[in-house]
């Protein structure tokens, strides 16, 4: 039987479901927070909103606050990325359905590249293959090495991201990105507020550099940071902090759950923290006076 908890102070903005690279369909994700004691939840799949219907629907049912997301990459000089979550977005607005698609045909693009490679290197895998494993929803990278590793080309997901799969490896494809400023525009043009996913991703080779990179996306309308992250240890927390603080952006913070695909990330937990409930608040609270302000405009 479920246990029935008082709604608690911990939240998790960022996770995957079976909509993009995740392994657990929108609705065990939803009820995995649940158990695991959250009072709030973000889905934030990799380029589309396919899953935000079933896991609005299955939080409904089981009391737990929930706001739609999105993750998407966008232009960064390698060795960085540079993710931008959409908080909030209107899953009817045109604008989140252009930005989606361009956002696929990327993937479409680059998808079959890798896979040509693979073959020309020996590896036996097709795009049919990918396009199962995936579900036939948005296909992510790590669909390709779940395959990889099942099939014993390598050892584990990991070792066919370094392998293969990730920049240096034998079957590196980068796909089309926007840029900062038009990921930036069409999130706010969907309704939503766009958050800095992870900065230590971004691979900055300094404090200056951040600085300016934070200050040029909150002059194209950045609403806020992800400051718990599990790639983010004590001191990086206390920096995004203090960066947020300082700029006036919102706070936010996630596990960037994948389910089995990333097996050292639970729900609810970021390198061993927990995300506060009132950066929820905030984020619910900032959404509303947009859309507020939309409307008088
Ligand atoms: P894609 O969206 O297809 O470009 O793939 C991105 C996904 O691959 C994200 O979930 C990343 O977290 C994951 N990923 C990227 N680099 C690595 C890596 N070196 N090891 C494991 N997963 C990775
Ligand atoms: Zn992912
Ligand atoms: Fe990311
Ligand atoms: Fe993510």
């Amino acid at each position: 039987m479920r246990k029935i908890t008082v709604a608690s102070n911990w939240i998790d903005l960022h996770c995957h479901s079976t909509a993009s690279d995740g392994t657990l369909s929108p609705a065990e994700v939803v009820r995995l927070a649940v158990d695991v004691g959250l009072s709030a939840l973000a889905l934030t799949d990799h380029d589309t909103i396919g899953g935000v219907q079933e896991a609005a629907k299955e939080a409904g049912r089981l009391n737990l606050d929930f706001l739609p997301g999105i993750e998407i990459s966008a232009e960064y000089p390698q060795p960085g990325t540079l993710h931008l979550l959409g908080y909030g977005v209107d899953p009817q607005s045109t604008t989140l359905r252009d930005l989606t698609k361009t956002l696929i045909a990327g993937r479409d693009n680059r998808n079959p590249k890798i896979i040509d490679k693979l073959q020309k290197l020996g590896v036996a895998i097709t795009m049919e293959e990918v396009q199962r494993e995936s579900g036939g929803k948005v296909v992510g990278r790590p669909h390709i090495a779940a395959i990889l590793a099942r099939k014993g080309y390598v050892s584990s997901i990991k070792q066919a991201f370094d392998k293969y799969l990730a920049p240096g490896g034998a079957a590196y494809f980068d796909k089309e990105r926007l840029s900062p400023a038009k990921a930036i525009s069409m999130i706010l043009e969907s309704g939503g507020l766009p958050v800095l996913a992870h900065p230590i991703q971004l691979r900055y080779h300094n404090d200056a550099e951040l600085e300016r990179l934070i200050k040029d996306l909150l002059d194209m309308g950045l609403a806020g940071i992800e400051v718990i992250h599990s790639d983010h240890g004590p001191e990086l927390i206390e920096k995004y902090t203090a960066l947020a603080d300082r700029f006036g952006l919102l706070k936010t913070g996630g596990s960037d759950f994948h389910g089995s695909n990333k097996t050292r990330i639970q729900l609810g937990t970021a390198n061993g923290r927990r995300v506060p409930r009132e950066w929820f608040d905030g984020l619910v609270g900032a959404l509303a006076k947009e859309k507020a302000a939309a409307k008088f405009a």
